[in-house]
């Protein structure tokens, strides 16, 4: 380490978020960038505590001690270098991982832990402005050929690893551009989609090819793909709604929040939505029913959209603001979190359930609420929920927003003509080696994890990646983390 006492003389310095006046008039990226200075003694923080944690606690095993102490000497290169060992797209984990990391930083037990994802951050954007990300293809070929299906971070990742080990990969897409959720899912408030372009573009010019708007096993058989490929690997991702089946369920201005957050996006990029198809939320009372980060972005949307107000409800009981005992250091905790769509405005409402629709000539108008807490009883683990007596009450709405999670991949179409296994949830089943019950399937990411995070999709898809390597050469010198 550059500076042992790094940590004693430098606090912590989150990133800065533009006004908030600003920001909601546009869908640009939320924060500021940080200066090379501030990155560099943020860096000096990190205080060689021996056993780093933080490499546990982040799914791709990221050499954080070892890029923060070269950053904190300014030896960028060799940062970058350690960066791309781990991570196929750190500029998008430097954007929206919840930074798993910084829960198990030794530093955060006495004191703010490092901010490691705004240097993962700092890292990779020095070497973009530096021009030090340029397309490496493979010096040799194998000449195997695999096909990814799905071009979310798992596909992605496991491409990217696939043609960096010298096979021929092409990567099928439904949709007419890659990134999955990053794209159609995620707002351009946090994630910017030149930010994905950037990167594809590096990889094309490697040797991926991307077919998109190709839906298989709609478009093209999925039995094509194992005649055409030595193997084929299944990253679609995992898109079924969980919905709200109470009654008014039928009303209009009920959407799920893919379809809300989808159109949004398509909207931003400038794509044209036909009048009437249009969800809007331009001078509404909109209600999002979800907690969790989708919630939270359908919260930043609606604000952006002009909304006349915005309310979120979850089921569950309001997190803790800092660790309990259920959630003992190092692991990742369950705590309130707050996000940059939060700070600008709304309510949140938690321990709400909603037991229907109200509308009027077939319009929502609004939700007929109760208050739940939640008791443990009888010795069982798990606190059952009941309704608070007398605590019925209404929220007004124009639209709601379902952002109550989903239940697994697809079965039709592709899933189901390959005819590969099921897990005890609807995910699909892998061995070990990531491979389906069919032979020369593999699956990776939300398909086969359920609804996760981006940085478990990469992990997914690099693990996969070694696996297929292997599955086709005998061994494989790809990571497998
Ligand atoms: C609204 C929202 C916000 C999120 N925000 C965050 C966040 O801030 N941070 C974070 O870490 N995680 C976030 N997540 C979770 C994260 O985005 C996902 O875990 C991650 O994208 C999963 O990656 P994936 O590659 O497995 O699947 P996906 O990203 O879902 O990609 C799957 C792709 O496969 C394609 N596909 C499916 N079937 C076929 C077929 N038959 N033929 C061709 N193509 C097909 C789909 O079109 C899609 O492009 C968010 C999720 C949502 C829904
Ligand atoms: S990918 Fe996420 S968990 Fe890993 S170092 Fe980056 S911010 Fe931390």
């Amino acid at each position: 380490m550059g500076d042992q006492k790094g940590f004693l003389k430098v606090s912590r310095q989150d990133g800065r978020y533009r006004d908030v006046w600003e920001r909601v008039s546009d869908f640009k990226y939320v924060a500021k960038p940080r200066s090379e200075k501030q990155s560099r003694e943020q860096a000096s923080r990190c205080m060689d505590c021996s056993t780093p944690f933080c490499h546990w606690g982040c799914p791709i095993g990221n050499y954080i001690p070892e890029w923060n102490d070269h950053m904190f000497r300014g030896n960028w290169e060799a940062a970058l270098a350690l960066l791309e060992e781990t991570n196929n797209f750190p500029e998008i984990t430097g954007r929206i991982c919840p930074a798993l990391c910084e829960y198990a930083c030794v530093l955060g037990l006495n004191d703010d832990a490092v901010t490691i994802r705004e240097n993962e951050l700092a890292i990779v954007e020095s070497a973009f402005r530096g021009g030090l990300l340029r397309p490496r293809a493979p010096a040799e070929r194998t000449g195997k050929r695999v096909a990814v299906v799905g071009s979310g971070p798992a596909g992605l990742s496991c491409a990217a690893q696939l043609n960096r080990a010298g096979h021929n990969v092409t990567v099928f897409e439904r949709d007419d551009k890659p990134g999955g959720i990053l794209r159609y899912g995620v707002p351009d408030f946090k994630l910017e989609k030149d930010i994905i372009d950037r990167r594809v573009e590096i990889w094309k010019k490697e040797g991926v090819v991307f077919k998109t708007g190709v839906n298989v096993g709609a478009d093209l058989p999925a039995e094509k793909l194992l005649e055409d490929f030595d193997a084929v690997v299944l990253a679609g991702g995992s898109r079924v709604p969980r919905d709200l089946k109470i009654e008014g369920r039928e009303l209009k201005g009920i959407h799920f929040a893919m379809d809300y957050l989808c159109q949004a996006n398509r909207t931003a990029a400038g794509e044209k939505v036909p009048a009437g198809k249009m969800i809007d939320a331009k001078g509404k009372k909109v209600v999002v029913i979800g907690g969790g980060d989708t919630g939270s972005d359908c919260v930043g949307t609606a604000h952006r959209q002009g909304a006349s107000c915005v309310v979120q409800i979850e089921v569950l009981p309001k997190p803790a603001e800092c660790r309990t005992e259920d959630y003992p250091w190092p692991g990742y905790p369950l705590l309130l979190k707050t996000t940059s769509s939060h700070e600008e405005g709304g309510e949140r409402r938690w321990a709400v359930l909603t037991k229907r629709f109200i509308g009027e000539k077939g319009c929502i108008k609004r939700l007929s609420c109760v208050k739940v807490a939640f008791e443990k009883a009888g010795g069982s683990a798990c606190p059952a929920m009941k309704e608070v007596p007398d605590s019925a009450f209404e929220i007004e709405a124009d639209l709601v927003i379902l952002a109550v999670g989903f239940l697994h991949p697809e079965h039709s179409g592709l899933v189901a003509d390959l005819g590969v296994g099921l897990d005890e949830r609807g995910n699909v089943k892998t061995d070990a080696a990531y491979m389906t019950s069919a032979k020369k399937v593999f699956s990776a990411g939300d398909m086969r994890r359920g609804q996760s995070l981006a940085v478990w999709a990469i992990s997914e898809g690099r693990r996969a990646a070694h696996c297929v390597d292997k599955y086709l050469m005998g061994e494989s010198t790809l990571p497998f983390m």
